[in-house]
C-alpha cells in the first residue's frame, strides 16, 4: 500500500513537473485528487487494510495528497508569473516612437464672416433667429407676396419635395414665421442656408447662404433702413465705406432698393475688382410691403418695417478677395488656412 501510494504521488509529481501549460494543471488534479482520482480510489481501497493499519495509511493518503496539491500551487504560481512577464512584455509602450499627427480643422470663411455680421446686428439690438430648411411653399412664397404661378417665382426656382413642400430659396421665410407670432416689435436677423436650382459655376452654387433682416416697430421709415445699413457697411468694410441706394424691384417690398458700397479695393476710385465703377453691389432691401404685413396678421396701418437679404458668401468672397465661389464648399484645409 505504502508503495502504491509513493508510486501515484510521484507519478503526479513528474507529470505536474512536466506540464506545460496552466489548463494541464487542472486535468491533472482531477486525475489524482478528483472524486474518482487515483488518490481518492486508495482511499476507497482502506477496507481491505487492517483495521490497525487505517490511521498509518490515512496518514500518507494525506501527506501525499498535501504534497501533491503543494506542487499544483507551485507550478501555478510559476506559470502565471510567466504569464503576466509576457504580457507585460508584449505591451510595453516605446514612448519614443513619434505620436499620431491630429490634423486640426479651421473656421470657414464663411463662418467667420457669418460671426462678423452677427456681432454688429447683435450690437444694434437684434437678435439672431433660424428656422426650418425644409419649407412649406406658402412661408417661401405665397406669404411673402408671391403667388402660385407669379413670374418671380421663376427667378428662384427650387428643389420641391411635394407640391407644397421645398427647399427654402431665401431665409426671408424664417421672418413670416416670427411676424406671425404676433411679438412686435421685430428686430431679428435670419442666416442660414438656401437652395436654388443653379448650375454650379464661379458665382452661383445650388446651395448657398444668406443672412435676411427684419425690423418692424411703430414709426420705421425709409431713414431708419438707411441708417442702420450705412452703419452695418462701415463696421464691417472699415472706416469711409460709402453707400448707394439703386431703386429696384421685390415682390415683399416696396420701395424696394439694392445697396452698393465704394469698392473697399480701390475705395471708390475704380479697378478690376469692381469694373471700373468705384461700386460693388452686397445687397437687396426695401421697407416690407403692407400686404405681406397684413398676411402674418399685422396692423399696416399701425406698423412699418423693413427688410434686407444679404448673401453671405459675397461677403466673404469680397472680404477675403476669393475670385471663386466653388473653393468655398471643396473644404480644402489647405485653401481654408489662409484665413
Ligand atoms: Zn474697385
Amino acid at each position: 500500500m505504502k508503495e502504491k501510494l509513493s508510486k501515484i504521488m510521484d507519478e503526479a509529481l513528474s507529470q505536474i513537473e512536466a506540464s506545460g501549460e496552466l489548463e494541464k494543471l487542472n486535468d491533472i488534479r482531477v486525475a489524482f485528487l478528483g472524486k474518482k482520482g487515483e488518490l481518492t480510489s486508495v482511499l476507497k481501497g482502506m477496507k481491505d487494510v487492517a483495521p490497525e493499519d487505517r490511521p498509518k495509511v490515512g496518514q500518507l493518503v494525506n501527506e501525499a495528497r498535501t504534497k501533491i496539491e503543494a506542487k499544483l500551487e507551485e507550478k501555478k504560481e510559476t506559470f502565471e508569473k510567466k504569464l503576466l512577464e509576457e504580457k507585460l512584455k508584449s505591451e510595453t509602450i516605446d514612448v519614443t516612437l513619434p505620436g499620431k499627427k491630429l490634423s486640426q480643422g479651421h473656421r470657414h470663411p464663411n463662418t467667420i464672416t457669418l460671426e462678423e455680421v452677427e456681432d454688429i446686428f447683435v450690437g444694434m439690438g437684434y437678435q439672431v433667429v433660424e428656422g426650418p430648411e425644409v419649407e412649406y411653399d406658402y412661408y417661401n412664397f405665397e406669404a411673402l407676396n408671391i403667388p402660385a404661378n407669379h413670374p418671380a417665382k421663376d427667378e428662384q426656382d427650387t428643389f420641391y419635395i411635394t407640391k407644397d413642400i421645398l427647399l427654402r430659396s431665401q431665409t426671408s421665410s424664417v421672418q413670416v414665421h416670427e411676424m406671425e407670432k404676433g411679438k412686435l416689435p421685430i428686430r431679428m436677423i435670419a442666416p442660414g442656408r438656401v437652395f436654388r436650382s443653379d448650375e454650379v459655376d464661379a458665382t452661383h452654387s445650388p446651395t448657398f447662404h444668406q443672412v435676411e433682416g427684419l425690423v418692424i416697430d411703430k414709426n420705421i421709415t425709409f431713414a431708419d433702413l438707411k441708417g442702420t445699413l450705412q452703419e452695418f457697411a462701415v463696421r464691417l468694410f472699415g472706416e469711409g465705406t460709402k453707400v448707394k441706394f439703386r431703386p429696384h424691384h421685390f415682390q415683399f417690398t416696396e420701395p424696394s432698393a439694392e445697396m452698393d458700397v465704394t469698392c473697399f479695393k480701390c475705395g471708390g476710385k475704380g479697378c478690376r475688382f469692381c469694373k471700373g465703377s468705384g461700386w460693388v453691389e452686397i445687397l437687396g432691401c426695401g421697407m416690407v410691403h403692407p400686404h405681406v404685413l397684413e398676411m402674418s396678421g399685422i396692423d399696416p396701418e399701425k406698423y412699418t418695417g423693413f427688410a434686407f437679404g444679404i448673401g453671405l458668401e459675397r461677403i466673404a468672397l469680397f472680404n477675403y478677395e476669393i475670385d471663386d465661389m466653388r473653393l468655398l464648399y471643396e473644404n480644402d484645409t489647405r485653401f481654408l488656412k489662409q484665413f
